[in-house]
């Protein structure tokens, strides 16, 4: 059976470009970059120009990113260690209700240790809006960490707008951009960004990769002790080969950009169109344009989202009913509550991600086959029966 896979918002295969780029680094490029004789100096040199090339892509300096072992090491360093190297000005933090886990259980963990945090609340759309942030900014704020671009519904913030605000106020700024990064055109400096995570493995890169964007002579808590890897902040011996493929996916993912980003957001439309045009009582979650490419979410009444998702799974269509960090458990998301969408509706939500090597002939599948399948599984719903006899 042929597999279509829709879940790019929560991995993303490794292209073969990058497995390439990877491979002589786990073989004869095995130097350790500390080394002083010539095969580790290569493999510092590999290093160097990752660094680089990462630094390009965000408008960033090479001395300014941190490499880390993936988004949620960058995003626990980014807010761990603001907290606590600005904790003798005070201890509040500014986030917002939609963030990863990797953001909010963090936050949570510091409320458990003296801080004290706002999570801002978004609008019906899952945005958040600059003047929120400013009116929660008190004497004591000491970080604002809000995402670019959600991972459950894909909506975009204004991270700009946010950013100046967090400046004119002198607070450290902290963006989540793992969803952000390779679909959306990132300038730091311009954005007014402090800090930055992304991650590999959404980026067509490898998995356990991230980076922390860290700007120049912003205080920060370093994050591992040891050696001087990472300029003394996150020591370890790199890890040469994952860094060499994160570069490679970065500056892949930023090559015939607007090109590749038009093509993804015209299958995103086209599927969200087929399936809210196809399937009746559909509605679609999160922005209608200030939309990542790749993100549809579609709420489903009167069917229950983990068993459409087997069913789709058994139709060869891998997607995902949320955050993947929350399938397994019954809990609804608190992305679509936070947007207001009822228990039942949030349950019977369903995200269909792209990725690059998507076609449109996957896409005129999933069209084909998704109707169908909730109409069988309607047909056997108590609920539905009763929608039919109202009608
Ligand atoms: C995937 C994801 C993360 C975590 O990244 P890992 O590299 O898997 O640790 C953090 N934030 C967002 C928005 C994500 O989508």
């Amino acid at each position: 059976m042929e597999r279509i896979y829709l879940d790019n918002a929560a991995t993303t295969p490794v292209r073969k470009e990058v497995v390439d780029a990877m491979l002589p680094y786990f073989t004869e490029n095995f130097g350790n970059p500390s080394s002083v004789y010539q095969i580790a100096q290569m493999n510092k040199k590999a290093v160097d120009d990752a660094r680089e090339t990462i630094a390009n892509a965000l408008g960033a300096n090479a001395n300014e990113i941190f490499f880390t072992s993936g988004g949620s090491e960058a995003d626990n360093w980014a807010i761990k260690g603001i907290a606590q190297a600005h904790k003798a000005k005070g201890n509040h933090i500014i986030t917002t209700k939609v963030e990863h886990h990797a953001v909010l259980h963090t936050c949570e963990y510091l409320e458990k240790n003296g801080f004290e945090v706002t999570y801002l609340d978004v609008d019906e759309y899952g945005m958040v809006h600059p003047e929120d942030v400013e009116k929660a900014i008190k004497d004591t704020t000491i970080l604002i960490s809000i995402m670019y671009a959600n991972n459950e519904i894909g909506t975009i913030n204004p991270i700009k707008e946010i950013g100046a605000i967090a400046k004119a106020h002198k607070i450290p700024f902290h963006t989540d951009a793992v969803q952000a990064v390779g679909q959306l055109k990132i300038d730091v400096k311009d954005q007014n960004i402090d800090l930055l995570s992304l991650s590999g493995h959404k980026i067509n890169g490898p998995k356990g990769m991230g980076v922390l964007y860290i700007r120049r002579g912003l205080k920060i808590e370093n994050l591992i002790h040891g050696g001087a890897q990472e300029r003394g902040r996150r020591a370890g011996t790199e890890n040469v080969a994952g860094i060499v493929g994160l570069a490679k996916a970065m500056e892949i993912a930023y090559t015939d950009f607007d090109a590749k980003i038009e093509k993804m957001t015209k299958l995103r439309d086209k599927l969200i169109n087929g399936l809210l045009e196809s399937i009746p009582y559909t509605k679609l979650n999160g922005h209608p344009t200030m939309r990542l490419a790749n993100n549809s979410n579609i709420g489903v009444e009167y069917v229950e989202g983990e068993s459409l998702l087997l069913l789709l799974d058994m139709s060869g269509i891998a997607a995902s009913s949320g955050s993947a960090c929350t399938s397994g458990s019954l809990d609804p998301s608190h992305v679509l509550l936070a947007i207001g969408i009822p228990h039942e509706r949030a349950h019977g939500s369903i995200r269909l991600t792209l990725g690059s090597q998507n076609t449109e002939a996957e896409i005129d599948k999933v069209l084909e086959v998704m109707p169908g399948i909730v109409q069988r599984m309607r047909d056997m719903s108590p609920l539905w029966e009763e929608v039919v006899k109202n009608k």
